[in-house]
């Protein structure tokens, strides 16, 4: 026997499940889908190496569908400050939230946090169903909308089918949807360390030949790092004894938390610059890193997936409430102008950060470090950078605006 469902999201991570939570808010009969059986409990240590830092636009999509207290409960850490400069140069940029109308620029928080918070969402919700373990093996188009098949037999059809599942999307090959990209040959670098001095709410940035290393601040006292790094350094670096890590740690850091003192797991994740070339098919979106893969040297690539997922969400509500059919293709295009664009221009501005800092050649040195020093004096060049980063833009889809949609 199928399943029938409205809308199917395959891809239980972080913004399939603020998608499939939005459409259920919106008492969309929704199912989600994924392979893994997500964590929902854990011991308060050690925090776990993949950690996001997640907007204020973030923040409201998160707030409006329920999850933010379960995140705060099992742990967010505010960070107030963040402060970015050039190890080859004085080019320096200083980002203060008592420069903006907030308590602080963002939150750092486990992705298993929020995972974890959604799907508790999910379980009141009563019309979504989760799977886990779900795997999808195969995917046809009828005349009824999309049917899908598990790997342990069972069959699901959706009027449509959102794709959720990361940036080796397997939905996004079995609809033939290609993709442009490149490898950086660079590996994100991810590991929790202790430090000597106090990380004050600040997230640090210095930039280094073979790309940034960031300490973003933990609820416990500890900093999450994120260093990127060629990705023979970075297998070189992960084979270091813990001791040997933290000297050369300390020396990149310049010194500006104090002596490096323990360090917990290490893992490297391969970068790559990707896009697909549609987001959408017949009953068919993509939507976070299916749909797009960005340098992480800004932190902006959940908090695109999460824009993604409330901007898709707010048109399925929409259809379904103007009784128009989610077979038609008009609301998915129009999902597709409204996120490909600025995800573009997110990914290209990365792209060009990423590269801008590689280069050594001395004029060029002498001359980004001017630019960054001459944004950190003017002030609304300065604010504009600074609500670009905080998500805050024009556009926004409601949720990120801390409305609801349904
Ligand atoms: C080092 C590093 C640091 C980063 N830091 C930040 C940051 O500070 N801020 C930020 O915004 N972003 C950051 N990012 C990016 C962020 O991690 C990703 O954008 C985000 O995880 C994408 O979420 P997603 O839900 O789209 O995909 P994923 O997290 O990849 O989730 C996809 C889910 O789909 C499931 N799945 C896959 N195939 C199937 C299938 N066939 N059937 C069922 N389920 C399936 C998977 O099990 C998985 O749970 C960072 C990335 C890296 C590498």
């Amino acid at each position: 026997m199928t399943e029938q469902y409205e809308v199917i999201v395959c891809g239980g991570g972080m913004v399939g499940a603020a998608t499939a939570c939005a459409l259920a808010h919106g008492g969309i009969k929704v199912a989600l889908l994924e392979r893994f059986n997500p964590e929902r409990q854990w011991p308060p240590e050690p925090i776990d190496i993949r950690v996001s830092a997640l907007t204020k636009a973030s923040q409201n999509i998160l707030q409006q569908l329920g999850a933010w207290p379960g995140m705060v409960q099992r742990g967010v850490c505010p960070y107030r400050d963040m402060r970015v400069w050039d190890a080859r140069a004085d080019g320096e940029l200083h980002f203060d939230c008592a420069d903006t109308a907030f308590n602080e620029l963002g939150h750092l928080v486990e992705n298993r946090v929020t995972v974890a918070a959604l799907w508790d969402q999910l379980d009141k919700l009563p019309s979504a169903t989760c799977m886990t373990p779900a795997t999808v093996v195969a995917m046809q188009l009828n005349d009824n909308g999309r049917q899908l098949r598990l790997q342990d037999g069972r069959l699901l059809e959706a009027e449509l089918v959102i794709a959720a599942d990361g940036r080796d999307s397997t939905l996004r090959s079995m609809v033939g949807i290609d993709v442009t990209g490149w490898d950086y040959h660079q590996d994100g670098l991810v590991a929790t360390v202790s430090t000597e001095l106090s990380h004050q709410s600040t997230a640090w940035q210095r930039f280094l030949d073979e790309g940034p290393l960031a300490f973003l601040p933990l609820q416990n006292g500890q900093c999450s790092i994120v260093w990127t790094l060629s990705s023979e350094t970075a297998k070189n670096y992960l084979a270091l004894s813990d001791q040997d890590f933290l000297l050369v740690l300390e020396q990149a850091s310049g010194g500006i938390l104090g002596k490096m003192l323990a360090v917990g797991p290490r893992g490297a994740f391969p970068l790559r610059f990707q896009y697909a070339n549609r987001y959408v098919d017949q009953r068919f979106a993509l939507c976070g890193d299916a749909a797009h893969a960005m340098h992480p040297l800004a932190g902006q690539g959940v908090n695109a997936g999460l824009l993604d997922a409330a901007a898709l969400a707010e048109l399925v509500i929409q259809t379904k409430r103007e009784k128009r059919p989610l077979s038609s293709t008009r609301y998915l295009r129009r999902y597709e102008r409204w996120r490909k664009g600025d995800n573009l221009m997110m990914m290209a501005s990365m792209d060009a950060l990423n590269k801008t800092y590689r280069v050594t050649a001395l004029p060029w040195v002498s001359l980004r470090s001017a630019g960054m020093n001459g944004v950190n004096k003017l002030a609304p060049v300065k604010a504009y950078f600074n609500r670009y980063a905080m998500g805050l833009r024009d556009d926004l889809p409601k949720l990120a605006n801390g409305q609801d949609c349904w």
